[in-house]
């Protein structure tokens, strides 16, 4: 059958798309090209926050009206459990994030409705890759949260920490990097913790040094020139980690660093696990090694009792930190985290103009971080033509950043490869330059 896979949400949910993608091609289905042409569709939803939980229903209301096959997996089907028939009368069936390797299976069976909502993996159903000619791909090394930060559903809907077996990992990113792939992303919802709830070594390897020893044997493997991961969180940045980043070029010097607020009363409320002193301490470390170091964040404006002081709190850390971009979410209450049960106190607007001095504070400070790399030369990992301006190509540097250069057709480098580009102009989400 012809299918489509609809994707909300985090990078998590992109890559277990993916993955259900190249399982759907195994059992002998056909991607369609578009949403018209697909008899299946499968909605892949988020619920971290209501609107994004709303946006992925409302698209499989629309599915299920186009009397398409529809099925929904990942959190919004964790979180509404049974009660998903009710919000989606005519569904056919819905899996939980663990269980989408179900899928084929399911649409083989023909019986619905029909709902899994086990925490076991599907064998294989992690490690299912297309094989296409992508130069940079994402491996899931560790899945669920064991943080209980106060106002996050994701450790309800994505279930227990676990960390992935380490060979299983490395296997999956030698044949990655034999199919052309040339830069891995390691996605986690808290990945410098691999390892803590069990040894993906299999041989003692102690917690600490887990994901530091997954790091430098990736970066081992032929062909991986570029190695990322994420998210982070601060107490992950240690010594071990500090280490990794100086003995391999191929660990990019980038990490995503939620920080939440810049108020040391919200982060206690929030249970984040560290004091403002502390998160910048963390971003210290890795400037002192290199000023260049790029971080990047997340940001909830709207925490029940924020006040204008913690608001203001939150704009200062983001300037002593020289946080490189930040991703700025209004608070959202989540039925049964422990926030849900305070007032959401910050009113909508209120909530809209924090959000919105986040953002305008964000274009400034990128703007002038971004200068101060004019005239330093970028190594860049070629994406292709720039989508704004087709005579020209767009890459990111090691930190991230988005590069964009002149590129004469005759001798532009290919997609996948690495240029060197000096930077000439600034602005504050992207970097221009001329190739050297
Ligand atoms: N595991 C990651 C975050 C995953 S959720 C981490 O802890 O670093 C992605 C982001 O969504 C979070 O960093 C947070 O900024 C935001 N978020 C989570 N729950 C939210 C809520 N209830 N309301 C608004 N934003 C929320
Ligand atoms: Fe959404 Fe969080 Fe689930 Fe990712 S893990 S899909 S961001 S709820």
């Amino acid at each position: 059958m012809k299918f489509i896979v609809h994707t909300y949400g985090c990078q998590m949910n992109v890559r277990d798309s993916e993955a259900l993608e190249a399982l759907m091609v195994a059992a002998g289905h056909e991607k369609a090209s578009c949403e018209e042409e697909a008899q299946v569709v499968i909605i892949n939803s988020c619920t971290v926050r209501q609107k994004a939980e709303e946006k992925a229903i409302g698209k499989a209301g629309n599915m299920i009206a186009a009397k398409k096959t529809t099925g929904m997996m990942g959190c919004a089907v964790k979180r509404l459990g049974a009660d998903i028939f009710k919000r989606l009368p005519g569904i056919d069936f819905a899996v939980a994030p663990r269980s989408f390797g179900l899928i084929p299976k399911i649409l083989s069976d023909g019986v619905f409705p029909r709902l899994e909502l086990g925490d076991d993996l599907e064998p294989g159903s992690l490690s299912a890759h297309a094989a296409e000619g992508a130069f940079s791909a994402f491996v899931t090394v560790l899945l669920g949260c064991d943080n209980r930060c106060s106002y996050c559903i994701v450790p309800d809907v994505r279930g227990h920490e676990w960390s992935r077996p380490a060979r299983e990992v490395l296997a999956e990113v030698k044949s990655l990097a034999a199919g052309g792939v040339k830069e891995v992303t390691l996605l986690g919802q808290s990945v410098l913790r691999y390892g803590f709830r069990n040894d993906p070594w299999k041989d003692g390897t102690g917690a600490r040094t887990a994901f530091p020893r997954l790091l430098r044997e990736i970066s081992a493997v032929d062909g991986i020139e570029r190695v990322r991961f994420t998210s982070s969180h601060p107490r992950g940045i240690t010594e071990e980690m500090l280490a990794v980043w100086r003995d391999c070029p191929q660990v990019c010097r980038h990490v995503h660093l939620p920080v939440q607020s810049g108020s040391d009363r919200v982060l206690r409320e929030m249970g984040r696990g560290y004091t403002r002193a502390e998160y910048l301490d963390a971003v210290g470390r890795l400037r002192a090694m290199d000023g260049g170091f790029a971080v990047t964040t997340d940001v909830i404006v709207g925490y029940p009792g924020e006040t204008e002081a913690d608001f203001e709190e939150t704009r200062t850390l983001l300037d002593e930190a020289g946080i490189d971009n930040s991703f700025i979410f209004k608070y959202s209450p989540r039925p049964g985290t422990r926030s849900a049960a305070l007032p959401d106190s910050v009113p909508k607007e209120e909530k809209e103009r924090r959000n919105q001095t986040l953002l305008d504070d964000q274009e400034r400070r990128g703007l002038e971080r971004n200068s101060a790399l004019v005239g330093t030369v970028r190594e860049v990992l070629v994406e292709g033509p720039s989508k704004r301006n087709p005579a020209r190509l767009s890459g990111r540097d090691g930190g991230g950043r988005i590069v964009v250069w002149d590129a004469p057709a005759e001798n532009a480098p290919k997609p996948g490869t690495m240029a060197m580009i000096r930077i000439t102009h600034a602005h504050a989400q992207i970097l221009k330059g001329e190739k050297i």
